[in-house]
């Protein structure tokens, strides 16, 4: 095989690949928005894993590898599209290629089976029936980290499969920061007189979705070229560069969850809106990792969407549609979007306790990964750590050990991503600083400089760069945790002390 062949049977593989994924995710986004006839379940279901099985098996073909390697082989003479399509398509295809296929199968099986299971076990608080199956899934993990091979500590296999990179030397570090600097602050708030004012009322779903459609042109999330859809739980789908969707959920009761999941998912889909379509012929239309995505949708969400610029601004168009704004004034909705205190669910956690949630799970399954500790401990250690970290004690395995999906999906790895996303997020938003006042453009309702900073420094680059080149490239630095940590003490020393 010549570089030329092997360049056009990737660009063809891509092509199939990209087609294949396409109709994937049109079937997902359907069933996930719309509702389906209950009998057309199976088929779909059956679609869907052929369409999945055949993207697979084009790209795990020997003919790929043979490319990869023919173009490793003269690295030197690629452009850089090139050198980071190589780079990231012969990272893919070792790692898929290191699970035994009849490993896989039986995996695939397994967790087919434990997210009902899972969510079976939460609705009855019982955790017994879920432990044998995530005896079967960490045991699986465990020897994915074989597999992958590994540096050090077996679990630096599955962090980098959420963030390229990432090891536990330099998690440890971060998790120790936050660690050390939040738990005061925690302490702080808890004991704080200053108590935020409640937002109350009853909101029609049909005036947040007109609030929602105002949110998007705001922060620049082109509607144009994507949808919004409702669902129970709120994601952003790429379908291709110029049809980005994202989703989220309304409750009558409770104005702020759709609010701040909007301003969230928008984060992700700009983000993908601004790759340009150029790397979609390499396989690089994505992000740089998964904590580089959430960082996208944590800098828009939080450092942008509840500062006191946005409380500005967003008050105005609260009036305009709920009367219960009326005697509000925007210092008022500042704190009120900005409550911090110790809860037991990660997601609805607030800024603040936010990365507390995140360090219970890193150290639990650091630990197992390791051998360390046992399934059958998970509540219970789960408990201890809650009470050490936040102070309270989750009465449920609902409210602790069982709250989230990934253990079920075979997630290992990923719950990192979303505090160094947001570590990320605040040396990006110091960086914009420096260029522009970012206070000034929310103010001006004018995001224009925020998108362009971000599509100039993070975004057009889709995967071309490593996750910590990005970042250097972009602030002048290596991450660098001290950012997050000075802002949150910044705020909520101001908030609450
Ligand atoms: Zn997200």
């Amino acid at each position: 095989m010549t570089k030329t062949t092997a360049l056009e049977l990737l660009a063809e593989k891509n092509e199939a690949i990209t087609a294949l994924n396409l109709a994937s995710s049109l079937i997902h986004w359907d069933a996930a928005t719309t509702g389906v006839p209950e009998k057309s379940l199976e088929k779909r279901g059956n679609a869907a894993g052929w369409l999945s099985g055949e993207s697979f098996a084009r790209f795990i073909a020997p003919d790929t590898l043979e490319a990869i390697e023919v173009l490793e082989g003269c690295f030197d003479e690629l452009d850089e599209y090139e050198k980071a399509m190589v780079r990231e398509l012969g990272r893919s295809y070792r790692k898929a290629q290191a699970i035994p296929p009849e490993e896989m199968k039986a995996y695939a099986s397994l967790l087919s089976q434990a997210e009902s299971v899972w969510e079976k076990a939460r609705d009855k608080d019982d955790y017994s029936l879920v432990q044998p199956y995530y005896e079967k899934i960490f045991a699986f993990n465990r020897r994915m980290c074989d597999w992958y091979g590994f540096e050090g500590h077996p679990y630096n296999a599955l962090l980098d499969d959420y963030d390229k990179g990432t090891t536990i030397d330099i998690a440890d570090e971060f998790f120790s920061l936050l660690r050390e600097k939040i738990t005061p602050l925690v302490k702080m708030v808890s004991e704080s007189d200053k108590k935020p004012p409640e937002i109350k009322g009853v909101f029609p779903i049909e005036k947040q979705r007109e609030l929602t459609k105002w949110l998007c042109e705001i922060t620049g999330y082109d509607v144009t070229r994507g949808k919004i859809g409702e669902v129970e739980h709120p994601f952003c789908m790429t379908i291709t560069r110029n049809d980005v969707r994202i989703t989220t959920k309304y409750h009558e009761e409770s104005l702020l969850s759709s609010i701040y999941s909007v301003i969230h998912e928008a984060g992700h889909a700009i983000y993908e809106q601004n790759m340009p379509e150029i790397l979609e012929d390499y396989a690089l239309a994505d992000a740089a990792s998964n904590s580089m995505h959430e960082s996208q949708s944590r800098l828009y969400e939080n450092m942008i969407g509840r500062s006191r610029a946005f409380a500005e601004i967003l008050l105005p168009k609260l009036q305009e549609l709920f009367h219960e704004f009326n005697d509000w004034d925007s210092e008022m909705l500042y704190r009120a979007v900005n409550v911090a205190r110790p809860s037991f669910i990660r997601i609805e956690a607030d800024e603040l306790t936010y990365s507390l949630h995140i360090i219970v799970r890193y150290e639990l399954e650091k630990a197992i990964i390791k051998g360390e500790i046992k399934v059958e401990d998970l509540p219970g250690l789960w408990a201890d750590k809650y009470e050490e970290l936040l102070g309270i004690r989750p009465p449920t395995y609902a409210k602790g050990v069982l709250q989230d999906v990934h253990w079920s999906a075979g997630l290992a790895g990923y719950f990192p991503s979303y505090a160094l996303g947001t570590a990320y997020a605040a040396q990006y938003l110091h960086a914009m600083n420096k260029a522009f006042d970012v206070d000034a453009a929310v103010r001006a309702k004018d995001f224009t400089p925020i998108n362009n900073w971000l599509k100039e420094n993070v975004h057009q680059h889709g995967e071309i760069f490593m996750p910590d080149e990005l970042i250097r490239r972009a602030t002048g630095e290596d991450f660098n945790p001290k950012y997050y940590v000075d802002y949150l003490e910044k705020k909520f020393m101001e908030l609450y002390s």
